[in-house]
C-alpha cells in the first residue's frame, strides 16, 4: 500500500512500452512524470492516457541527453524512482548509425545515472532486452545464459546492464532492476494507445497488422527452413499489459528491498513462430493475411523463448493474457488508428 503518492520519472514514457507502463504505473496508485523527446512518439499520447486512466501524467518534453534539464528535472520534483524507456531500438537502423544508438542509449542512460546520483534518487528500472542472450545455446533462456551482441543495438543494451551492475557494487543504496523483454506486442484494451511505428513496421505483429487493414499487400515471412517445427522463426510474444504489470512488480520489489540488483526476463514461456501469428491475427481480425516465404533476414535467430521462473518467484509476476488477447487488442488499436489517421487528411 502507498499511503502518500510516489512519483516516477518515467524518460521514454510516451513511447509503446513506456505509455502502458505510465496507466499501470497510475492505476497502482503511483504519479508520474514523463520525460520523452518525442522523436518517436506523439503528444497525443498523453491524452489518451489520461482518458484511461483520469489522471494526466506530469510530461516535460525533453532530452535524456541534457545534464541541465536533467538536473533541473530533479531539483524541481521529487522523484522516488526511474522507469528508463527512453532510447532507440531498431535493429537494422542500430548498424546504419551506430553512433546514434551509442549516443541515445549509452550516453543518453550515463547522464540519467549521472543526474540521479547527483539527486540522490537511487531507484530504477531499465529496459533491457532478449536480445543480450545473442544466439540461444539452450532454451529456455535462464536470466544467467551468457550474453552477447549481435548488433550495436543489442550491444548499447548490454553497455548499460554492466554500467548499472559496476554502478551498483560501487555505492551503497542503489536498487537496480534490468528487465529482458520477450517480444512485447498488443494495445491497450480501449484501443487508445498501442504501437504507432513510423514508417515501414520492423517488426512483425505491425506488418501483419498493417496486410489485414489493407495498408499493406502481404507479409513477407523471412525464412522457413530453420529448424522450427513449421520452418519459420519462433519467439515468445508477451501482452504489452503483462509487460507493463511486470514493471510495477519490479519496482514493488525494488521498494522492499535495499541494494538491490534484480535482472529478470518477462516474457511469457511459449513460443510462437510467424506461421501461428498470422494465423492468429487472421483468426482475431476475421481478415486474411496473404504472405509470401523470402530469404532469412541476416542476424535473426531461429527461436527463443523466456525461462519465467525467477521472475514469478522474486516477483510473483506472470504474463497472463492470451495470443488471442494480444492479437485482438492490437487489431482494435489498429483500426482506431486507421481512423484517426483517415480523419487527419
Ligand atoms: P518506443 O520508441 O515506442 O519508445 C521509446 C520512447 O523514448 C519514444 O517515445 C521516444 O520518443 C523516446 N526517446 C528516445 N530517445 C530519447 C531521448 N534521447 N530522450 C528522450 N526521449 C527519448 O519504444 P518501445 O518499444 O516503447 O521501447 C521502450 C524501451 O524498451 C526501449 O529502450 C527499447 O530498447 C526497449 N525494448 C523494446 C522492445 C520492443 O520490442 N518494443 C524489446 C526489448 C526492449
Ligand atoms: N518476421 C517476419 N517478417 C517481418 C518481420 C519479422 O517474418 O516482416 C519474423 C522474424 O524473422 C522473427 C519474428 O518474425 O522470426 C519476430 O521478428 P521481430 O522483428 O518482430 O522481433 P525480433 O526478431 O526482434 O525477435
Amino acid at each position: 500500500m502507498i499511503t502518500e503518492k510516489e512519483t516516477v520519472l518515467v524518460t521514454g514514457g510516451a513511447g509503446f512500452i513506456g505509455s502502458h507502463t505510465t496507466v499501470a504505473l497510475q492505476e497502482a496508485g503511483y504519479r508520474v512524470l514523463i520525460l520523452d523527446n518525442l522523436c518517436n512518439s506523439d503528444v497525443a499520447v498523453l491524452d489518451a492516457i489520461a482518458e484511461i486512466t483520469g489522471e494526466a501524467p506530469g510530461f516535460i518534453e525533453g532530452d535524456i541527453r541534457d545534464r541541465a534539464l536533467l538536473d533541473e528535472v530533479f531539483a524541481n520534483h521529487r522523484i522516488d524512482a526511474v522507469m528508463h524507456f527512453a532510447g532507440l531500438k531498431a535493429v537494422g537502423e542500430s548498424s546504419a548509425e551506430p553512433l546514434s544508438y551509442y549516443d541515445n542509449n549509452v550516453n543518453g542512460s550515463l547522464q540519467l545515472l549521472q543526474a540521479m546520483q547527483r539527486a540522490s534518487v537511487r531507484t530504477i528500472v531499465f529496459s533491457s532486452s532478449a536480445t543480450v542472450y545473442g544466439e540461444p545455446q539452450s532454451l529456455p533462456l535462464t536470466e544467467s545464459h551468457p550474453r552477447s551482441a549481435t548488433n550495436p543495438y543489442g550491444h548499447t543494451k548490454l553497455v548499460v546492464e554492466e554500467m548499472l551492475e559496476s554502478l551498483h557494487a560501487s555505492e551503497a543504496g542503489w536498487r537496480v532492476a534490468r528487465l529482458r523483454y520477450f517480444n512485447p506486442i498488443g494495445a491497450h484494451g480501449s484501443g487508445r494507445i498501442g504501437e504507432a511505428p513510423q514508417g515501414t513496421p520492423n517488426n512483425l505483429l505491425p506488418y501483419v497488422a498493417q496486410v489485414a487493414t489493407g495498408r499493406r499487400t502481404e507479409v513477407q515471412v523471412f525464412g522457413a527452413d530453420y529448424d522450427t517445427p513449421d520452418g519459420t522463426g519462433v519467439r515468445d510474444y508477451i501482452h504489452v499489459l503483462d509487460l507493463a504489470d511486470g514493471h510495477v512488480a519490479a519496482l514493488a520489489y525494488c521498494r522492499r528491498t535495499h541494494n538491490e540488483l534484480l535482472t529478470v526476463n518477462l516474457g511469457t514461456g511459449k513460443g510462437h513462430s510467424v506461421l501461428e501469428m498470422i494465423a492468429a491475427f487472421e483468426q482475431a481480425s476475421g481478415k486474411q493475411v496473404p504472405y509470401k516465404i523470402v530469404a532469412r533476414r541476416p542476424g535473426d535467430i531461429a527461436q527463443c523463448w523466456a525461462d519465467t521462473e525467477k521472475a514469478y518467484r522474486l516477483l510473483g509476476w506472470r504474463a497472463s493474457r492470451t495470443l488471442s488477447e494480444m492479437c485482438e487488442d492490437a487489431w482494435r488499436w489498429e483500426q482506431s488508428r486507421g481512423g484517426v489517421e483517415a480523419a487527419g487528411k
